[in-house]
């Protein structure tokens, strides 16, 4: 089977722009959330503190939240997802669609209602589409990292949204 195209379904500057009615809208009740760029930038330890409001807000609204990292070092995604209190997995191997059925099947939820929140073009969105949920793209909080320069670049053509 061909990959499907990495398009976002919605790309926003970053998470705190993900309100309820958005992810109504896409008929999203959960969400699997990247941590590195997305929530924080990889060098921290915790979100600034408008994006642990947000996670809180979209929880209160009765949205799902689930961490879904491909970071391979155990003890930063456990220390943050246990800080927060949210299930989660790391090194999921993003795009392949073994951490987000295992993700789906914790939730009980089928792929159509969760949304996976990235910064990643070729691992987040890719992923999203190949399991067949949403892909929400948010600006990567890593530009300064330069190496991820070249990256950004093969990552253009698809930075624009896609039903
Ligand atoms: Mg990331």
């Amino acid at each position: 089977m061909p990959l499907p195209l990495p398009y976002p379904h919605l790309f926003l500057p970053d998470v705190t722009h993900i309100t309820p009615e958005r992810l109504r809208a896409l008929g999203v009740s959960g969400l699997l959330l990247d941590i590195d760029g997305t929530l924080m930038q990889t060098r921290d330890a915790m979100p600034r503190q408008a994006v642990l409001d947000w996670m809180a807000h979209l929880r209160q609204e009765g949205f799902i939240l689930y961490i879904l990292s491909n970071n391979k070092h155990h003890h930063r995604v456990k220390a943050f997802a246990e800080a927060v209190g949210l299930p989660w997995q790391h090194l999921a191997k993003k795009p392949g669609l073994s951490g987000f059925r295992e993700a789906a099947r914790k939730l009980g939820l089928s792929p159509e209602t969760l949304a996976m929140v990235g910064d990643q073009t070729y691992t987040d969105m890719l992923g999203a589409r190949r399991f067949g949920c949403k892909g929400i793209l948010v600006e990567s909080t890593d530009t300064y990292l330069w190496y991820f320069w070249p990256r950004r670049l093969l990552e253009l053509p698809f930075r624009k949204e896609r039903p």
